[in-house]
Order: structure tokens, then sequence, then C-alpha cells
């Protein structure tokens, strides 16, 4: 079996720059609330970090996926999803003064039509819900 980074594998690209986003978010909001221990995420931002790379990693829609915001499949956990909420909230209009390139990229991502969830995946993921 051949093992490839979705990071780095050119059939991800759109996960890996969603990732990368999600990483530069993450960031600005630990620097610019100025967390102790930044190097450079603090250990809470740095396993919301974790945690959304795991999420993405796994995304039933592979490199079909929509925007998080936009997804009908809700797969964080309530805590997490809240975290990544008001990460986003603070980093979002930020990220556009000082990132507008990615800022840009990422409302076009928005503007996408919106996958449906494919019936088998949707059985297949309910067996795995306690795998989180
Ligand atoms: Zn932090």
């Amino acid at each position: 079996m051949q093992i490839i980074e979705f990071t780095t594998d050119k059939r991800f690209v759109r996960r890996a720059r969603a990732l990368k986003t999600i990483e530069t978010m993450v960031r600005m909001y630990c620097r610019g609330h100025r967390h102790e221990g930044c190097a450079p995420l603090c250990s809470d931002c740095g396993a919301l970090f974790e945690y959304a790379t795991r999420r993405l990693e796994r995304c039933v829609f592979g490199d079909a996926k929509p925007t998080c915001k936009n997804c009908v499949v809700h797969c964080y956990r309530a805590d997490m999803r809240e975290k990544m909420r008001v990460v986003m909230r603070w980093a979002g209009p930020r990220m556009m003064l000082r990132h507008p390139i990615m800022g840009i990229a990422h409302l076009m991502e928005e503007s996408r039509p919106v996958p449906r969830l494919p019936a088998k995946s949707a059985k297949s993921r309910s067996a795995t819900k306690d795998g989180r």
C-alpha cells in the first residue's frame, strides 16, 4: 500500500490549500491574543490545528470538499467547532488585510456549489462516529 501525504500530493490541492488557510488563521489568532508559548502555536491552538488537520484528512468529500462553513456535514466535535468558529470570526476580516490573496481565494471557494453527501458514505460515517 502506498501512503501519500495529502498536504503535498497534487490530487489534494484543494484540501492542502484549505489547511494552509486554517493554519494562517489559527496563527494570527494565537499571536493576536498573545497566548503563552507561541512557537508558532500555543498548546490550545496547536491542538485545534491538529484536530482540524485530522478532520480535513478524513473529509468524506475528499478533494470535492466544500468550504467548512458551507458544508452539509458537521464533522467537528461541538467544542472544537465552537473554538474554530471563534478563530475564524476573529481572523477572517484580518486575513483580508494581511493575506488578501488567500482571503479572496477562500471567498471564491465559498461561492462554489456545495456537494451533497453520497448515501454510501453517510452510512460508513455513522459507523465510525465513535472514532473521533
Ligand atoms: Zn494560542
